[in-house]
């Protein structure tokens, strides 16, 4: 009996995945979630994406979400002369110039080194002193003086820059807009696609997060929020922006460049942390087994990263360039797959079991209560699975927040929870029809139990489920002996 990873796998598609067989493959290989970056695609390549996705997920009669990540407030440096990479000299000067249509260029005849930013609000975002950061961190430049829309600065780390490259100002506090205007050009586009996720970049507050989620409502979509931690305000203001998202990503490439590499791996436990005890998903990103961007084999040091932030509870662990374009796209997803599975398999060997991570907390809510009641017992019992059937998600996301050892089947009507828990840790949701009572609900869904072989007459399960004089709240508790009418024990009611 093949038991379901709990850790979730996102992967980006990209040239190297695009393709339906590819998509196939990723999804065979254990790919949840699918993210389309709209920093590098055009909306006719959403909409391809989103359909390949979606038409995979059919084929293959499997729960896959689709994610996509808005560009946000990202700085770029403009074109250079003849698109020629200019090479900057350590102690040299470089004018960043936000005065439009400033095409760069090398220092030259005495003259500084020059680039332009289409970004106008530059030269009033930076102080004297403060660092600019080029090409992911590569490049480091020191700000000296301001004149209008010219900022002077020093090259401390130099090297070969190209055009169109990012701009990072860790130390600044950028003023431009968290969702820019392209960035709500591709939103009306995805929301009409009726994408699960929505990721937003360069999060600085709850506001920018709330200011989403309004639009999202507006345009009378239910796509949910996942705010990617990476700027050092986000960092700061972190508990407040997780109250109002809905699900939080570890952006870990920009917040290695703007708060420090040695900073992510402690901010990264944090994070995970805390939305574990606020149930809701946390995605680990960025670099998990970037070595396979070029080779068939990932590095010890990386499997060792996707495995700590397993061992930590995250809810999924994703993939970036090793699947939108690197030469392995299949392979990495085969491997990340496997390093979460052994992984999950060593935790869960552990003696202090499920009690590792739970979180009790009394009084919250009687949903809560009923969950962590439903994971104590399924635990006690041996159980060999807990079922819960859930309109909204809500019941699920609530018991994943456990990460408990008993695999978890959520029953659903609706075809949007389905795609919706595929970034849930720990829960492997199941469309179930309509029905009006609740003992048809739990026949139909024990048949079907039966019917994909994840369990046996005989064995025990966790039921959890709603009366519906209440919806919305899980409120009842059962154990069941599959095949057996009579059930072994009731709580709850
Ligand atoms: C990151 O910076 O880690 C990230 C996930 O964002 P992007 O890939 O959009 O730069």
């Amino acid at each position: 009996m093949i038991r379901p990873k709990r850790t979730k796998i996102v992967a980006t598609l990209g040239p190297a995945s695009r393709d339906p067989e590819t998509i196939d493959e990723l999804i065979r290989s254990g790919v949840d979630v699918f993210r389309l970056n709209a920093a590098h695609a055009d909306h006719d390549t959403l909409r391809r994406d989103v359909a390949a996705v979606r038409d995979a997920a059919l084929r293959l009669g499997t729960a896959v979400g689709v994610l996509v990540d808005l560009q946000g407030p990202k700085i770029r440096i403009g074109s250079l002369e003849n698109a020629e990479p200019i090479f900057l000299q350590r102690g040299e000067q470089l004018v960043l110039s936000c005065e439009p249509g400033v095409v760069g260029r090398g220092a030259r005849g005495g003259e500084p080194a020059r680039v332009g930013s289409r970004y106008f609000g530059l030269a009033g975002d930076v102080r004297p002193g403060e660092r600019v950061l080029l090409d992911d961190g590569m490049i480091e430049l020191k700000v000296e003086t301001i004149d209008g829309t010219e900022i002077s600065t020093r090259i401390v780390h130099g090297g070969l820059l190209k055009q169109h490259k990012g701009i990072n100002l860790p130390g600044s506090s950028v003023s431009m807009s968290s969702l820019s205007e392209k960035d709500l050009a591709d939103l009306a586009v995805v929301l009409e696609l009726r994408v699960d996720f929505v990721a937003i970049s360069f999060v600085r507050r709850p506001d920018d997060v709330v200011r989403l989620k309004e639009l999202i409502r507006a345009a009378n979509s239910d796509a949910r929020v996942v705010a990617k931690i990476e700027r050092p305000e986000a960092v700061t203001n972190f508990a407040a922006i997780l109250e109002v998202t809905d699900a939080v990503m570890i952006a870990r490439g920009d917040m290695g460049v703007e708060l420090g590499p040695e900073v992510v791996p402690g901010v990264q436990k944090r994070i995970i942390r805390q939305a574990i005890e606020a149930r809701k998903p946390v995605i680990t990103a960025t670099q998990m087994l970037e070595s396979m961007i070029t080779n068939p084999r990932p590095t010890r040091a990386e499997a060792s990263d996707v495995a700590n932030a397993i061992y930590d509870g995250t809810s999924a662990v994703m993939l970036s360039a090793e699947t939108a374009s690197g030469k392995f796209p299949v392979r990495a997803a085969k491997i990340m797959s496997r390093i979460v599975r052994r992984t999950e398999s060593e935790l869960f060997g552990e003696a202090d079991g499920w009690q590792r991570r739970a979180v009790l907390r009394r009084g919250e809510s009687v949903t809560l209560a009923t969950v962590q009641a439903a994971a104590y017992a399924a635990f006690l019992a041996d159980a060999r699975l807990v079922a819960v059937f859930s309109e909204s998600g809500h019941t699920a996301q609530l018991l994943a927040g456990e990460r408990t050892e008993t695999p978890v089947y959520v029953f659903t009507p609706s075809q949007r929870t389905v795609q919706r828990l595929t970034l849930v840790w720990g829960v492997t949701p199941l469309l179930l029809s309509r029905v009006d009572s609740v003992q048809a609900m739990m026949s139909e869904a024990e048949e079907l139990l039966l019917r994909l072989g994840v369990a046996r007459v005989g064995d025990t399960y966790a039921i959890v489920v709603g009366t519906s004089r209440r919806p919305g709240i899980a409120n009842i508790l059962k154990l069941r002996t599959v095949g057996d009418d009579e059930s072994v024990g009731v709580q709850g009611g």
